[in-house]
């Protein structure tokens, strides 16, 4: 099965997943650009079981379809690197990134094209949505 390492620039905080992504997105809401520092988020899903190593300072945001999110990220070097949804950890949200793979594959959803970027451009097979997806 395929493993992979997700870590922060410094290295203090990881986490290994496996298999497949359950799907890969990227995010251009405000709360997700002035979070990342830039100017879209890139998540990647993974199903549980996964593996955290060091530690993480947490912050808890609720989106505006009012679904809390745990964000993770290293108190030393600051990256973030996972997130996951308040009181559900059958799965978990990684920052693409910190995988540090060019190599890993393309995005299949592009959410909160409102707040997009205008000189950002995706492929053209993404699918977009103005705003969250509808659950
Ligand atoms: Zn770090
Ligand atoms: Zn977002």
């Amino acid at each position: 099965m395929v493993q992979r390492t997700a870590s922060c620039v410094c290295g203090q905080l990881q986490i290994d997943v496996q298999g497949e992504t359950l799907g890969a997105g990227v995010c251009h809401c405000l709360a997700c650009q002035q979070r990342t520092g830039s100017v879209f988020a890139a998540l990647a899903g993974y199903a549980a079981p996964f593996t955290v190593r060091g530690k993480a300072t947490e912050f808890v945001r609720t989106g505006d379809q009012g679904t809390a999110f745990r964000f993770r990220f290293c108190p030393v070097c600051g990256s973030t690197v996972f997130h996951t949804m308040e009181g559900n950890d059958a799965f978990v949200m990684v920052a693409v990134g910190a995988f540090a793979d060019p190599h890993f594959p393309a995005p299949q959803d592009s959410v909160y094209e409102c707040r997009r970027h205008a000189w950002v451009q995706l492929p053209k097979s993404i699918v977009r949505y103005d705003k969250d997806p509808p659950e």
